[in-house]
């Protein structure tokens, strides 16, 4: 996937430098004292008690009464839609800054997936802006059957605001916080907040377990129910009987142990991600025109560090950086091209602002690996530091970030994009 680093096929050396990762797996000898406990205990056949065990630790970390260990948070996000009861026909809300698998995980069951604008200070998805489009669907005669907020990149969405409009409007949330476990808003952990949560374990992800992710809620039918569809809706009976078409999902026992391992270590990976941020907050403290996405935030997991580049104040462009880091073998990325953009959703339904494409345009996401050294680091802010010298900004009088476009710009209705 694009944002997380996960498509390198480079080794880690290149032209005599060790290259610098965006966010790659950061895994050692604890998870290969899990994974080959678990190997050698003969649990390799797909349950086990890792999976009991990592279900329920992971259920604790985030505060719910349950969980299900499955293949992916692409899967997690799907059962959850499918166990909400959305089907072909129903409209789901998502923001258009994530991710394709949370749109994907709509258009798997037939629905359409609704393309709504996001907070610049945050990229995720504005309240002001759901409310509207839950009123303009409803009074089109659509029935909205789920909204999906995403935890960008680790920080909370504002269920403050958007969990009481959903309620209002009586649509269930479901939660994607791939990217945010670790994380918390107002003293409540990421992957809580709606009907159901879904966490990453992918590659790049905060934690990892090579691929894998899990649905967690405090509804046990609901997870009763994910559980039975993501093992082929088996009936409990010997002969293989089925009334419900069901999903092949379920995590091995093998990789649970490594996320096991992987959850024990959480909380020092997620400090170091924090203190990535905060060097990269101060190197640019100096810089008029280049703010950090979700500076604000101090319970954010920082998995992601990206800046937003005003070119009008600094005097150059995040595309113009980013190629200076390449040259250095530092791996940087664009942040999510919006969802409205993408060829594969030409025509949705959206309703925007302009912030997404914004961020899109101006936003660079910095190597955040938790396993990171200080010497990587050391060479990242040394090579950016030579950036900024390059460049000194020229327009020192100009003010650092344009006022966010308020939603009066809309339109009067959802427009197809
Ligand atoms: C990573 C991610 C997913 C998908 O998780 P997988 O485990 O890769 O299927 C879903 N939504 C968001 C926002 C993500 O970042």
């Amino acid at each position: 996937m694009a944002a997380g680093g996960q498509d390198d096929t480079q080794r880690p050396t290149e032209g005599g430098h060790e290259r610098v990762l965006l966010s790659p797996p950061d895994v050692g000898p604890l998870e290969e004292s899990y994974l080959l406990r678990a190997l050698r205990s003969g649990w390799v056949a797909p349950v086990g008690p890792e999976v009991d065990a990592f279900e329920r630790e992971a259920a604790e970390r985030v505060g719910t009464a349950h969980a299900v260990a499955l293949s992916s948070g692409t899967a997690g996000l799907h059962l959850a839609l499918v166990a909400l009861g959305v089907r072909p026909g129903d409209a789901v809300i998502v923001p258009t800054l994530t991710f394709v698998a949370t749109a994907n995980a709509v258009v798997y069951t037939g629905a359409e997936p609704v393309f709504v604008d996001c907070e610049p200070d945050t990229g995720n998805l504005d309240p002001e802006l759901l409310e509207r489009a839950l009123h303009e669907l409803r009074a089109a005669g659509r029935r909205v059957a789920a909204v999906l907020p995403v935890d960008m990149f680790g920080s909370c969405a504002d269920y403050g605001r958007i969990l009481p409009i959903c309620a209002a409007a009586g649509v269930p949330v479901v939660e994607d916080a791939a990217e945010a476990l670790g994380a918390t808003r107002d003293g409540r952990p990421a992957g809580s907040f709606g009907r159901a949560g879904v966490l990453s374990f992918n590659g790049n992800k905060i934690i990892t377990t090579s691929g894998g992710g899990m649905l967690v809620s405090d509804d046990g039918a609901l997870v009763d129910h994910c559980r039975y569809l993501s093992t082929q809706a088996r009936q409990p009976v010997p002969h293989y009987e089925h009334t419900d078409t069901g999903y092949n999902y379920r995590l091995s026992n093998l990789l649970a142990a490594v996320g096991r391992a992987q959850l024990r270590r959480l909380d020092s990976m997620m400090a170091r991600r924090r203190s990535h941020r905060s060097r990269y907050a101060e190197l640019f403290a100096q810089t008029a025109g280049v703010r950090l996405l979700s500076a604000g935030d101090p319970t954010a997991n920082c998995w992601l560090t990206s800046i937003v580049v005003d070119a009008q104040a600094t005097g150059w462009q995040a595309g113009e950086l980013a190629a200076h880091l390449a040259g250095a073998h530092i791996e940087t990325r664009p942040v999510w091209k919006p969802m409205h953009l993408q060829p594969v959703f030409a025509g949705a339904r959206a309703l925007l602002t302009g912030t997404a494409e914004r961020l899109f345009a101006t936003g660079l996401t910095l190597p955040s690996g938790s396993g990171m050294s200080p010497e990587q680091l050391d060479r990242v802010c040394a090579r950016i530091g030579d950036f900024l010298r390059s460049r000194p900004a020229r327009n020192r009088n100009l003010p650092g970030v344009r006022p966010a476009q308020d939603a009066e710009s809309v339109g009067s209705a959802l427009s197809t994009s």
